[in-house]
């Protein structure tokens, strides 16, 4: 922005703010541009960022790993995936990590002043480490801050996954400016990003949000936590994948047959594909796990009250009629006060909502 805009933002005189500006553009943080337009009177000069900032956003998700660098806004200059199980353990990887990160800072290049983390279990934002984290053996209490701040030279935060997300929907997605918000991430596991007055809410031990073990019967499949009838086991990925592949093998779906025929496997997305081309089996699928997640969903908004509700997250691929399905269930089930003003709605950066997020966090924690 102007200087002289900045400085009406920063309630700061003429000759403070120079001085200010004097020192970030001495540390190489900010650059002085061109002229802004006028309005008026004396034209004043643009100040931004500089163009060399770098930033890494790493997310790494039950069955994958992304790596973005972006500048210093948070735009994604460049970014990598890779298929990689995060049950190999943190050795493996963080390997990946770093090799991905080498070859996207590699087509960006610049200077690296932070980098930001999200793992799909419960973390210890604090400590930089996850704890105790169901499907992540041998990661209770890995320093996976500690290891990567030592290897980039740089401050690195560790956070959750789906609040990394729900970050990066608020800093440029489809929640853009909204102060609370809950970001519903459907993957293999299923987990809520809470946002409240503008900063993510962990809860004490970082177990916020963990909704995908809510349990919504006693009597129901058993879940990868040792329960049973936990919202996860009815619709996380792997629990799709088990029905699609009852539906196909019963005879009950002809397309999940064909489909299972041709890949030999099934998941998620052949469930969306076969409920699309207007099969029965797999369209009753997704709207038996929609009004479930709808259920909890109409839960949290009766007692957060957030201004949206985003769904995100390898199943949220599913579409319309999930989200079709979840809309009905919370509009239905919560108190019209808290539903007169709510969208759901479905991520708008998708596979990048978490690297975007985890990027903002380390420009928060770097420029602070
Ligand atoms: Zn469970």
């Amino acid at each position: 922005m102007s200087r002289v805009a900045l400085g009406e933002r920063l309630e700061l005189p003429r000759a403070k703010l120079s001085g200010e500006l004097g020192r970030l553009v001495e540390a190489g943080l900010v650059a002085i541009g061109g002229p802004a337009a006028s309005r008026g009177g004396r034209r004043s000069t643009l100040v931004h960022l500089a163009d060399d900032l770098r930033f890494l956003g790493v997310d790494v998700g039950a069955t994958s790993v992304t790596v973005a660098v972006t500048d210093g806004r948070c735009e994604v200059l460049a970014s990598e995936s890779q298929d990689c199980l995060v049950r190999q353990g943190p050795g493996p990887v963080l390997g990946t990590v770093r090799t991905l990160a080498d070859q996207v800072l590699g087509k960006a290049p610049g200077r690296l002043l932070g980098a930001g983390i999200g793992l799909p279990g419960p973390v210890s934002f604090r400590e930089g480490m996850p704890v105790a984290p169901p499907i992540m053996p041998g990661w209770d209490r890995y320093p996976v801050r500690d290891e990567l701040s030592g290897a980039w030279g740089c401050p690195v935060t560790v956070d959750n996954d789906v609040n990394v997300m729900a970050l990066g929907e608020r800093h440029a997605g489809v929640a853009r400016s909204l102060d609370d918000l809950i970001f519903v991430k459907i993957g293999t596991g299923i987990g809520c990003g809470i946002v409240l007055g503008g900063r993510v809410y962990r809860g004490v031990a970082g177990t916020a949000g963990d909704i995908g073990h809510i349990r919504l019967d006693d009597y129901g499949p058993a879940c990868a936590c040792g329960e049973v009838g936990c919202l996860e086991a009815y619709f996380g990925g792997a629990a799709l994948a088990r029905d699609a592949l009852t539906l196909a093998r019963s005879g009950r779906s002809p397309a999940l047959a064909e489909q299972l025929e041709h890949g030999g496997t099934l998941t998620a997305k052949n469930v969306g594909e076969a409920a699309a081309a207007g099969d029965f089996a797999a369209a009753n699928l997704v709207r038996e796990g929609g009004r479930r997640l709808g259920h909890v969903v109409a839960s949290l908004v009766s007692f957060l009250n957030p201004g949206m509700v985003v769904i995100g997250g390898g199943v949220s691929q599913l579409g319309h009629p999930l989200l079709a399905e979840v809309r009905s269930s919370v509009y239905r089930r919560s108190l019209p006060l808290a539903t007169g003003n709510l969208p759901i709605v479905l991520s708008e950066l998708g596979t990048l909502a978490g690297v975007t997020g985890a990027a903002w966090s380390a420009t928060d924690r770097a420029f602070t």
